[in-house]
This record gives C-alpha cells, structure tokens and sequence, in this order.
C-alpha cells in the first residue's frame, strides 16, 4: 500500500506504487514475489545491500546482548568504531548521532563555537549553489534554496554566505568581502544536487585558504562517503585532510546513525554538556557500523565499486551516444548521475514498470546510487535497464 486516501501518515513524501517487504543482495521483492533490481539502495543507504548475511548474524547477537545504553555510561563498542573511523579519515575525534543532519548539526556548532572562542562577532559560513546539508532549521538555511522548501518556513538562520563549486576566485571575493567568515562548508559530491563533482585542484586550493585563512573545512560526505566513490571518502580523490567530515546514510548499512569527526585541536571546542544525543552511539548502531566497514574491507567493496562504476558508465556511454537529450554522465565510483536537457522525472516509473529502481533529482538528473555489493552481472543489467527506459523516454518525448 501507499499513499491511500486514508492514510493516518503525513503526505510529506511522493512515494511511488511499490511496497517492498522483503530484499536480499541487490534485489527487492514485494508481497505477490516480485523481483526489483535496487539500483538506489535507500538514496545510498543499504552499502551492503540487503540481508547480508554477516549483517545478519552481527546484529542478531548483538540484539542478544544489549541495544541501547546511555551516553552516561561508557560504550566500548563507540570507542571502537571512534578509532577506526578516526584511522581511515586521519582525523581525530568522533561523536556519534543519528542522521546526517543531525551530524552537520554537530558539525554547524562546531563552526559557531570556534567563532565564539575567536570573538567573531555575526560569523559566516561559506556554503555551495545547489548544495543539500539536511532539514532542520540549520542545515536546511545552509541548503541551497533549491534544493526543498525552505521558503516555506519563514526566515531562514543567518549566517550563510553562498559560492559557485569549482570555484576558488568566487571564494577568495568572499573573504575580501567578509572578515567575519569562519568556516566552509561543502558536499565533495553532491548528491541531491545533481552528481556535481569537486573538482581536486578546487579542494586542494579550498584546503589552503581554509589554512591560511584560519578557517574550519567542513566537508559532508553523508551520500558520497564509505566507499561509495571507490576511496573510503570523496576527499581523499584529492589527497586532502579537512578538519571536520559528516557521515551517515551509508555508515550503517541501513541501521540509523550519523557521525561527526573532528580534527584536533578543533575537536577540544565543545566540551561536557555542550552537545549530545539520547541514541547517539547506540551499541546497536555501532554494531552496524564497525560490520559495514569490515565487510568493505573484507570482500573488497572499495575496487568493486570502482570497478562497477566503470562497467555501468562504459554501457551507458555506448548506449547512449547520440542522445542530443543527454547532457552528460558524471560519476566516481558507485555515485554516478545523468543530466538530461529535458525533465526526465517520468523515468522513475517507467524503470519502476522494469522492476529497477533509480531516482531523479532536481527534474533532470537521474541518479543511480547502487550497493556496494554489486556483481557484474547486476551492473550489466542496470544498465541494459536504464538505457531501455531512457530511449523509451526520449522517443515519447
Ligand atoms: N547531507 C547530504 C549530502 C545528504 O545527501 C543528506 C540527505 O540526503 C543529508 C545531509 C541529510 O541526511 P539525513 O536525511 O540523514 O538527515
């Protein structure tokens, strides 16, 4: 069922006709049996795609033994992913949550206090065209206005100053424009935007002015981290270290969680009783966490999903040679998007009507966002599917 007249759940989603109930690997199936090809996998969300078996058999236990205790107490389980995600990001401190914008939260306050601890009075915080950082109140002022609805909800929080990606001159006017800039803050990817890639010179020469300029690099790798780009995060394409990353979506193969990490001696600005979470950190979360991170080192998912990328992009490209619709394909790794120079919304249900599961964003940029797990045989069938239903597209267009 989905959004039937009588339903007591709010209308805020446009959910389309199909009702899963079950998955495994790559596959989702609804109640009649029916088999769908997850090319989306929860907007990046189900890295090991669905029913992993080492998933399985980790979580059961640890539902066995304990799901939640507070943050009162010590957590051994948090310390252990705190370490590990610390190792593989070369930062130095993490605090756990449950979403990703619960971690741009942290992540916003972290920036509001480092300007508090500078004096700096009314600070800005540099923030991207078409970029998407969550819906609180917060993170949704730091989104661009494309992106959602906040004009709908009256004034949004100040402090944000906008700049083009790519775009290092744009960003060196805005600091002859303001002295009170005390952050940036960017998607290396972004997702909900359209597949819109950082350039490396462009996170290189945006690493240096932070430094110079004595500002927080913030970086959101909430779609486009844990693996999803063929590296452990879309940063480390340019071999750059920030001072602060969120994580989420992708971090727990499904199970809710969000994390912080912060770079010393940022990581001293917020002290006890400065910020928290109920959930955050859960042993159950950290559970999901610490499997999702051994089974992409231990079945080789950060090659796969390189290797996977190119395989779909490479049928694609052939497939659609000639397009004139087709603007451009972009991707790294497993997080790839096709621009169209049409709306291409309708093509969520005529691959749906094929059992494959994609998305579009922004009207004109197919998304596909696979799990990590994909074989060759699954990325083949992707793109057979999605190069189907876009000439079916353009030739009724
Ligand atoms: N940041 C990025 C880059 C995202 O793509 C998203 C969600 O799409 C968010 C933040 C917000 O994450 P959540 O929906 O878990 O709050």
């Amino acid at each position: 069922m989905t959004q039937k007249s009588k339903s007591n759940l709010v209308q805020n989603y446009r959910r389309q006709n199909f009702s899963p109930v079950r998955g495994k690997g790559v596959w989702l199936y609804d109640n009649s049996g029916n088999k769908y090809l997850d090319a989306l996998s929860g907007i990046a969300v189900n890295t090991l795609g669905h029913s992993h078996q080492t998933m399985k058999k980790n979580l059961k236990e640890q539902i066995e033994n304990l799901i939640h205790v507070s943050n009162l107490y010590g957590i051994p389980l948090q310390e252990q992913l705190g370490t590990k995600l610390c190792s593989l990001t070369g930062l130095s401190s993490a605090f756990f949550c449950n979403s990703g914008l619960e971690a741009n939260e942290a992540a916003l306050k972290y920036a509001r206090k480092f300007a508090v601890i500078k004096s700096v009075r009314n600070p800005k915080i540099i923030v991207f065209n078409n970029a998407f950082h969550g819906r609180s109140f917060a993170t949704m002022s730091a989104s661009d206005k494309k992106k959602g609805t906040k004009n709908n909800f009256g004034n949004s929080m100040p402090g944000f100053v906008r700049a083009p990606i790519n775009d290092i001159r744009a960003i060196e006017d805005l600091s002859k424009k303001y002295d009170n800039i005390v952050a940036v803050m960017l998607e290396p990817i972004q997702g909900e935007g359209g597949i819109n890639l950082s350039e490396v010179k462009f996170l290189k020469d945006l690493r240096m002015l932070c430094s110079k300029k004595k500002w927080l690099l913030i970086l959101d790798e909430v779609q486009c981290g844990i693996a999803r780009t063929g590296k452990w995060f879309a940063f480390q394409w340019a071999g750059i270290t920030p001072d602060v990353v969120t994580l989420a979506k992708g971090l727990g193969s499904g199970v809710p969680i969000g994390a912080t990490l912060v770079q010393k001696p940022f990581s001293r600005l917020i002290g006890a009783g400065e910020h928290g979470s109920t959930f955050g950190g859960n042993p159950l979360a950290m559970q999901a966490a610490l499997t999702t991170i051994s089974v992409i080192e231990t079945e080789g998912l950060l090659n796969n999903a390189l290797q996977m990328g190119q395989k779909i992009v490479k049928r694609l490209e052939a497939g659609l040679n000639g397009y004139e619709e087709v603007i451009e394909i972009r991707y790294k790794g497993l997080m790839i998007g096709i621009e169209f120079a049409i709306d291409c919304s309708d093509l969520v249900n005529l691959a749906l009507a094929e059992n494959l599961l994609i998305n579009v964003t922004g009207g004109n940029v197919v998304r596909i966002l696979p799990p990590l797990i994909l074989k060759k045989s699954e990325a083949i069938a992707i793109s057979t599917k999605v190069i189907s239903v876009i000439r079916k597209l353009i030739n009724y267009a």
